[in-house]
């Protein structure tokens, strides 16, 4: 038996084999470019991953660390016209 990984798109369903076909996908629906889509991923990871220091350590630094990945991420989205959703 064989058993393949299905990449699927997240906006609009579509399926493929290639990785790099689906985050294409994901990406267009964003008006984004690849790199630009994984920019933004990685800003809302760290957005997530400083909230999730403040909540263990809240003090002044990781509170500024907090509030600078939040305000690249907000920057990065107004850029590139995106809502929240
Ligand atoms: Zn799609």
């Amino acid at each position: 038996m064989e058993m393949y990984q299905v990449y699927v798109c997240e906006c609009c369903g579509k399926e493929s084999l290639s990785h790099d076909t689906i985050e294409e996908c994901e990406a267009s629906h964003m008006g984004l470019t690849v790199a630009e889509k994984r920019a933004w991923d990685a800003l809302k990871s760290a957005a997530k991953h400083f909230g999730s220091v403040v909540s263990t350590t809240n003090n002044e630094r990781t509170r500024a660390a907090y509030d600078n990945a939040i305000k690249r991420l907000i920057s990065f989205e107004q850029l590139h016209g995106i809502s929240k959703n």
